[in-house]
């Protein structure tokens, strides 16, 4: 079933999710219904709070995008990340291997048509829980990194704007805050 994605504006953005500690059939739904509603979106990532959901569950897939590559190694072996999409990541955590940090566009469902640069780590190690409950850990660098920072950053209640530098901000700042409105009037 396609859901509907949240707008800025929505205060669900900003609440942190809970901690999903059993993938029970109400999830494994939730999970089937937001695959269906990134892709109809042509999303790279989507978290629950997107759908209006405050759990600490998101979606990551980075399959077909050819001109922002991502890397990804299990066990320190490198693998072709397009073999473990869709990501599902409950509970995820991450940290930066090394110091190397990297500026490159974003953009996030929840902001149609804004997309600005953001500077976060370029590689690092990631913990989750999948879809059937068992531990996963991986490396990963690239678009895959940075989707799923971006991804934990919802999972948080942090947007990313929050992240901008204050001149790209402001640049934005009359796009952003005509969502914002957009939404408030939706929701009233
Ligand atoms: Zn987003």
């Amino acid at each position: 079933m396609l859901l509907d994605i949240v707008k800025y504006g929505d205060p669900v953005l900003r609440q942190k999710g809970e901690r999903v500690e059993e993938v029970t059939p109400e999830i494994r739904q939730l999970i089937n219904d937001m695959l269906e509603t990134m892709r109809e979106a042509h999303g790279i990532g989507l978290a629950a709070q997107q759908v209006g959901t405050a759990l600490q569950l998101a979606l990551v897939d980075v399959t077909g995008v050819e001109d922002r590559p991502s890397r990804m190694s299990l066990d320190g072996e490198p693998v072709n990340p397009e073999d473990y999409m869709p990501l599902i990541l409950l509970n995820p955590e991450w940290t930066a291997v090394g110091d190397a940090k990297e500026d490159n566009g974003e953009g996030c469902l929840s902001f149609p048509e804004v997309y600005g640069e953001i500077n976060r780590p370029e590689e690092i190690d990631v913990t989750a829980t999948d879809e059937n409950g068992e531990s996963v850990a991986f490396r990963c660098g690239g678009l895959l990194a940075r989707a799923i920072q971006h991804e934990w950053d919802h999972l948080h209640g942090i947007l990313f704007i929050d992240r901008m530098d204050a001149i790209v901000k402001a640049q934005l700042k009359s796009e952003i805050d005509a969502i914002q409105a957009e939404t408030k009037k939706t929701m009233s």
